[in-house]
């Protein structure tokens, strides 16, 4: 699957540009704040309606714009297909695949895309709540419900966080915590279900490839366990089943939570468990060792994705070049054929002319000539005319 065209409106640090990509390597290049990240966002928001960097529109649209728009065209399910989002201050997102108004969570269903930047480069060494979000990111796009799922749950925890604040003033509030907690416990179950398969797949699809990776020097093998409530010992056990094993774990800790003041039964605290050579990577692994560990995790995550469509997701490389090492930047350069990609490097950097791909420089929201003045062939920015057209 690909994007061929995308025009952006109101969006972010862009007033109105057109990009078109070519099929395989794009570099998008430019200085710092220019919009290369911005660009990657707006592709990444039109796989599933949702930013990696926000949870609120608002902050898509450009400062003291009223609206943001994306129109894209691209080519998936071996079909050309249009999609757009309107955001308007104030109000709900509004999305259209091939001029159909759809939920924004259904345009996944369209397009699909992988990020990986430098903070996934610490995937491993971070708290349980990185490894969560990449869990997140990746089910939003593979599952259609589970967007929303995920939402309720924030809710009811939100919810139920506040409520725990509250219940010591008051103890009338017992009965809309067991309320909450009932909710919460029915929520989990589900998360678990997705987490935990999706969990799985990662785990034997980077492992083969973190072999590769670390033939010849050391051969490590990786492995990536789901952990998740203590009492859920079988997570491929019914929906039902795991729910009454949440319960059994929210009972044990009713006391624990309301002396807390916070919640500590439920899907919230899911993390993934990762061990090179059979000991935990985030204790004992080299920094090294557990980039390449990350590395082949998010690797993995696009060959989950081909596993399911039959098409690579769009994978989208912000800034992760430039923060690895040459053996490491080959791994992934050569690793990333059959699909597109859009890299992002700054201006003066090697990278563009080792990829091979087309160049797009970003110049204050808008795309810019090369810097030598040379035409920027393929693509057109608002109000310019089109090299080539
Ligand atoms: P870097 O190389 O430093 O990562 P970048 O080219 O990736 O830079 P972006 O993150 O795309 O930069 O941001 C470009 C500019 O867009 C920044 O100056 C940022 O402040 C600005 N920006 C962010 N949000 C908005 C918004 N809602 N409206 C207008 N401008 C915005
Ligand atoms: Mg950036």
């Amino acid at each position: 699957m690909r994007i061929e065209r995308l025009v952006l409106r109101g969006f972010r640090n862009y007033a109105e540009t057109e990009v078109r990509f070519a099929p395989e390597t794009n570099v998008i290049s430019g200085e710092n704040a220019q919009g290369k990240t911005n660009l990657l966002e707006a592709v990444y928001l039109l796989s599933g309606g949702k930013s990696f960097r926000t949870r609120f529109d608002r902050e898509l649209i450009g400062f003291e714009k009223d609206s943001a728009e994306l129109e894209a065209e691209i080519f998936a399910q071996e079909r050309q297909q249009s999609l757009r989002i309107l955001m308007r201050r104030g109000q709900a997102k509004q999305v259209w695949k091939n001029r159909v108004r759809q939920k924004s969570g259904e345009l996944s269903e369209a397009l699909k895309a992988v990020l990986f930047s430098p903070d996934d480069l610490n995937l491993i060494r971070e708290g349980p709540a990185a490894r969560r979000r990449l869990m997140d990111l990746a089910i939003c796009q593979l599952r259609p419900g589970y967007a929303a799922l995920l939402s309720d749950y924030r809710r009811v925890y939100e919810n139920k966080t506040r409520l725990l604040r509250d219940y010591r003033n008051d103890p009338h509030l017992e009965d809309t915590f067991d309320a909450f907690s009932d909710t919460m416990a029915r929520l989990s179950a589900k998360l678990i279900r997705y987490r935990a398969s999706f969990a799985r797949r990662l785990g034997e699809a980077a492992s083969p490839i973190h072999r590769e990776f670390t033939a010849g020097g050391g051969e490590e093998r990786l492995e990536v366990r789901y952990r998740t409530v203590s009492t859920v010992t079988d997570c491929t056990a019914s929906e039902q089943t795991i729910y009454g094993k949440i319960l059994e774990h929210q009972r044990a800790h009713r006391q624990a939570e309301i002396a807390s003041g916070s919640c500590l039964t439920g899907a919230h605290k899911d993390d993934l468990e990762i061990d090179i050579n059979a000991r935990p990577a985030r204790s004992f692994a080299s920094q090294g060792q557990t980039r390449t560990a990350a590395l082949s995790i998010k690797l993995a995550e696009r060959e989950i994705f081909l596993q399911e469509t039959g098409e690579y997701p769009i994978l989208l490389l912000d800034d992760v070049l430039s923060e690895l090492d040459t053996r490491r930047q080959e791994f992934v350069l050569n690793r990333i054929g059959g699909g597109q990609t859009l890299i992002t490097c700054c201006e003066d950097e090697q990278i563009a002319g080792r990829t091979g791909g087309r160049v797009l420089f970003i110049r204050n929201g808008a795309l810019a000539e090369k810097p030598d003045g040379e035409e920027n062939n393929h693509v057109s920015a608002s109000g310019k005319q089109r090299a080539g057209s």
